[in-house]
């Protein structure tokens, strides 16, 4: 077993509401705070996530693995008009920039209120434990969201630590999660494509990659129809000033290992 956790010493119970961004991302956060004896609820809340079959299959793998652990699941809307009205004007950001604050805030700002409206006085994220994420950034949204609620906190716990990174991939590939391989959303679907396209790589297929050698899912394998609107957005490409992906050069966060 890994180190117990222990919780911050702000909280009031044992209870934290961990909002989850997916399977992968949350597996050894749902595993350590349950072997630590936390009493902790998963909050399915990412309308940031295209297409909605994409969403679905995360969202699935989520409650697949919450389901074995026996972690409470609270499905939360896909109200992925509000996103988008939240990313307007925002759609050549790159990853970590503007767009992805606003995008954190809005799925801790629900975190929070669902905290607030049911008794949770401490709520985290799995978002922090990607090495592509900023966790100064998370952890500053994740502040701001609780900040709003008397008696809500923000555990700015750093769940890479103690082998915390090492052990998400273990975990996704023991567990044969799907393995998303863009951040979530329709321009993260684009930039990523657009990267590897220019590398010579095959665009993403939705649905079709897990970690291990598995058999997919036929519950979970989606048609080959186009992931996303890309046309669309092609037409925008020249007003908004997109030059080129920020993927192929995204630093990781600091001080982390690959
Ligand atoms: S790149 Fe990821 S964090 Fe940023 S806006 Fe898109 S889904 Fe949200």
């Amino acid at each position: 077993m890994t180190q117990k956790l222990k919780l911050p010493d702000n909280a009031k119970d044992n209870r934290v509401l961990l909002h989850s961004c997916c399977a992968p991302c949350a597996g050894d956060l749902m595993e350590r705070m349950k072997e630590s004896g936390i009493d902790v609820t998963i909050f399915f809340y990412n309308p940031n996530i295209h297409p909605k079959k994409e969403y679905e299959i995360r969202k699935n793998e989520n409650i697949r693995f919450a389901e074995k652990l026996g972690i409470p699941f609270v499905d939360a809307d896909y109200d992925v008009q509000n996103w988008f009205k939240r990313a307007k004007g925002m759609e050549w950001e790159p990853e970590r920039g503007i767009r992805c604050t606003a995008c954190f805030d809005m799925r801790f700002e629900r975190t929070a209120l669902y905290a607030h409206e049911n008794g949770f006085s401490l709520i985290s994220s799995s978002l922090g434990i990607s090495r592509w994420k900023n966790m100064d950034q998370i952890n500053d949204c994740g502040l701001r969201a609780a900040s709003h609620y008397d008696g809500v906190d923000y555990w700015t716990y750093n769940w890479r630590k103690e082998g915390g990174a090492a052990r998400m991939y273990e975990i996704a590939k023991r567990e044969e999660f799907y393995k998303q391989e863009y951040c979530g959303c329709i321009f993260s679907l684009r930039d990523s494509n657009d990267w590897r396209v220019k590398n010579g790589r095959e665009e993403i297929k939705i649905g079709e990659e897990f970690y291990g050698e598995v058999e997919i899912d036929k519950k979970l394998t989606v048609t080959k129809e186009p992931a996303c609107s890309l046309d669309v957005l092609d037409k925008d490409r020249g007003k908004a000033g997109h030059d080129s992906c920020q993927l192929a050069s995204l630093p990781m966060d600091k001080g982390q290992k690959k």
